[in-house]
């Protein structure tokens, strides 16, 4: 029942993405900022560059203050002179070890291989409590402690994401490769297990969303949004089909339904190499109008989700309501930081442009937009966050008369 009274009050926030939100502001800029250091020394010091060989798996020793020592196989992806580094484990996460915390590193003499979907299951195992079980599709590892049929339930709709999402972007010339790491989902049966989790992760906001994905850990973490839990007999399974139905009776059917897409969607973007994580040039805006252009659901399909580029009602109704104060350089400041999506004033609105940004260059400039895409994700993370060169790569692909875009975008968006 609980569960079901947190959707209705969030689907009146927004739930969208602590990706961006949170986790992108905190700890990525303070990531970021050390990258950029990182990567104008090992310029100027050319000797170092070379020490460290980017597909080698490391022993890398972290003494955190007050806590003991371990040690962590993985792959060196950033130095810093200052000698902290960027990490990247088997499982996928990425971590900052800080010069202080650094105990050293060694290399194996091995080559980096990511885990496998049993490994990276038999390890998040050994985290959780006992009753969490894991189930495996093609792509995904679904850990849970939910219903088994809830948890293969999100396991379709992620590979029916993952197939379409593929060929929608092939279409238009991306190069998108298999994800190297399992993708990571852990579903939580109840919304305090699941906050308990957000908590130890530190991401911030949990309280205000069903789910969230960290360009930290890799993972999606939701809990179970039908509210059934608790309300089957023991013993008892509801089969998939009867599940799928007990989801989309729900009021807030179309909201849970875009929600668990949309994190899926910023982690296919971010394993596929559509995006590059931590990639600070990237704007938030893109990001998240990428997710949000995927997410519409189609509650008449029989998974709840039927297809890419739907109009997404939600947001159009959010950026209509915008349209009466709209600047006229909010395009401009929408893509140029990242200050829209962290105020809680402007938000929403922020969310409702992002979508219809998104869904306008897709529509109008498919293969535009894919180019431009391209370039920021194949660019090196060595790339300075700065408000002009986000704007000068932006018209770049999209021309540089911001303000005649603006004018087409507007229209095209007021036939919708
Ligand atoms: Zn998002």
């Amino acid at each position: 029942m609980s569960t079901n009274t947190v959707l209705l009050k969030a689907i009146r926030l927004p739930v969208y993405c602590p990706t961006a939100v949170t986790v992108a502001v905190s700890k990525r800029m303070a990531l970021l900022r050390i990258l950029v250091i990182i990567w104008a020394s090992l310029a100027a010091s050319h000797s170092q560059a070379e020490d460290i060989q980017t597909n080698t798996l490391y022993k890398i020793i972290v003494k955190p203050s007050g806590r003991p020592a371990a040690v962590h196989l993985a792959r060196i992806l950033a130095e810093d002179d200052d000698g902290s580094y960027l990490i990247e484990e088997q499982s996928g996460q990425q971590q900052l070890v800080s010069a202080v915390a650094s105990g050293g590193i060694q290399a194996t003499g091995q080559p980096f291989q990511a885990w496998t979907k049993e490994q990276v299951a038999e390890d998040l195992l050994k985290r959780f409590p006992q009753g969490f079980k894991t189930h495996s599709s093609k792509h995904f590892v679904i850990v849970y402690n939910t219903t088994d049929a809830y948890a293969k339930w999100n396991a379709v709709l992620f590979e029916r994401l993952h197939k379409a999402f593929y060929a929608y972007w092939k279409r238009f010339g991306a190069e998108l490769h298999e994800p190297e790491f399992p993708l990571v989902s852990l579903i939580f049966e109840s919304r305090d297990d699941y906050l308990k989790y957000a908590a130890e992760e530190k991401v911030q906001g949990a309280e205000n969303m069903i789910g969230f994905y960290s360009m930290q850990t890799n993972r999606i973490a939701t809990y179970d949004l039908t509210g059934v839990e608790g309300m089957i007999p023991d013993g008892q399974r509801l089969s998939t089909t009867e599940l799928v139905n007990a989801i989309l009776r729900q009021p807030a059917a179309e909201r849970s339904v875009a929600t668990v897409v949309h994190e899926a969607v910023h982690q296919i973007s971010f394993n596929s190499g559509l995006q590059q994580r931590l990639a600070l040039h990237n704007p938030v805006a893109i990001s998240e109008g990428l997710a949000m252009y995927f997410e519409s659901p189609d509650l008449r399909s029989s998974s709840g989700w039927n297809g890419i580029g739907n109009v997404n009602k939600y947001n159009l109704a959010l950026f209509r309501h915008y349209l009466s104060n709209r600047p006229s350089n909010s395009l401009i400041t929408l893509i140029q930081d990242d200050t829209r999506f962290q105020n809680a004033q402007t938000v929403n609105s922020a969310y409702g442009e992002a979508w219809a940004l998104s869904y306008f260059l897709a529509k109008t400039r498919p293969k535009e937009f894919t180019a431009y895409l391209t370039d920021l994700a194949t660019r090196p993370l060595t790339t300075v966050n700065d408000d002009k060169q986000r704007i000068s790569d932006f018209q770049k692909h999209f021309g540089a008369d911001l303000a005649k875009l603006d004018r087409e975008f507007l229209k095209f968006i007021a036939r919708q």
